[in-house]
């Protein structure tokens, strides 16, 4: 060997000896952050520490109402529904979507007996869609239903904008959560994940997070129930054709204390007036509104599953279930405040500006 090829071949081991010492570095620097990209999909989640991010600025509320209405007012053109969503309701809202949307409500009346009434949890149901904005109409066309009543009633019509303001409406909102699935109950960590593993549950549509709590829809019906303290809940669903009820003594048969009696009546008065619909004792869910208002809080949780979501029945539905609609404002229940179960920090406290402050 030639002392020059002896050169040659000592400095191209030492280069490779020099190229592997650093090829971890550069494996790093030029394919890591591809991998991490991929590897590590985005998400947008709400926390006691971002909260802020997700609140409407007093000064765009107005504007983003609006422009919101008219694009649901389309939507309801494009599936034939006659009605204007949203003019003359006093609609309010304190949250945005991760699409932008407000999420809105309105209240009527201003007594003690509160109701609050959900609907569109579920985007891709529709029936429940302009059920519920038509139902915001009537009571702000009739005050007499609760003017002088000493009641209250809390209407948030589109709880899930995300999932209908899109071509094929979804159930679940842009991460794809199933709200229905969100909540945060004793049972989450321990079932929820499990569950929708299970044979039955495991389809996307079903995903209940990636942890509970982890969505602004999900804070947003928090809120209202820490802000209102409803006496009873009425969330509309479709297609399953009958009325649920989840709340104090569902699944028991016997030794019901005076509100769990009371809130059972509540859903057989409501049956009654809707032509003895079918009233049901169905399984709650981990994460589920049932679980955490109806289970956990005792506040008599009603789901009216309308009986499809045949977007061309919603005439037949307004006749057949506005009188149970009305009778689930009016039926008198307040709840025992000693009989308010453990899992109930407030809203207010978990998620306050001065908590976030505090941290
Ligand atoms: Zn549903």
């Amino acid at each position: 060997m030639l002392p020059s090829d002896w050169m040659m071949n000592f400095t191209n081991i030492l280069l490779r000896l020099i190229a592997g010492l650093f090829a971890p570095a550069l494996f790093a620097l030029e394919l890591a952050p591809g991998m991490l990209k991929s590897g590590f999909a985005p998400i947008s989640v709400v926390s006691p520490h971002n909260v802020g991010e997700w609140s409407i600025a007093a000064k765009e509320k107005s504007d983003l109402i609006e422009h919101f209405c008219s694009a649901v007012e389309q939507y309801f053109k494009k599936y034939r529904w006659q009605d204007d969503p949203c003019t003359d309701v006093p609609w309010q809202a304190d949250y945005k979507t991760r699409s932008g949307h407000p999420l809105i409500y309105t209240v009527f009346g201003d007594g003690k007996e509160a109701t609050l009434v959900l609907s569109a949890v579920h985007a891709d149901e529709l029936t429940p869609v302009p059920i519920a904005f038509r139902f915001a109409k009537y009571l702000r066309d009739n005050p007499g239903l609760y003017r002088n009543k000493d009641i209250k009633i809390v209407v948030a019509p589109l709880a899930n904008p995300d999932g209908f303001l899109r071509n094929t409406p979804s159930r679940g909102n842009a991460n794809g959560v199933d709200l229905n699935r969100n909540f945060l109950t004793l049972d989450w960590y321990e079932n929820a994940k499990p569950f929708w593993q299970t044979r039955r549950e495991r389809v996307a549509k079903h995903f209940p997070g990636y942890f509970p709590n982890s969505e602004i829809e999900t804070l947003f019906q928090m809120k209202l129930i820490d802000d209102h303290s409803p006496d009873k809940i009425l969330s509309v669903h479709a297609p399953l054709g009958f009325l649920d009820y989840d709340g104090p003594g569902d699944r028991k048969e016997v030794t019901l204390t005076t509100t769990e009696r009371r809130a059972k009546q509540l859903v057989h008065a409501i049956a009654e007036k809707t032509k003895n619909y079918r009233v049901v004792d169905y399984r709650f869910y981990p994460g589920s509104l049932g679980n955490f208002a109806g289970n956990e809080r005792h506040i008599p949780t009603v789901t009216l599953e309308l009986e499809t979501t045949d977007h061309l029945k919603v005439e037949e539905y307004w006749n057949k279930f506005l009188p149970g609609m009305l009778q689930s404002i009016h039926y008198p229940f307040t709840s025992y405040p000693e009989e308010k179960s453990g899992n109930a920090t407030p809203f207010s406290v978990l998620y306050s500006a001065s908590d976030e402050k505090a941290i």
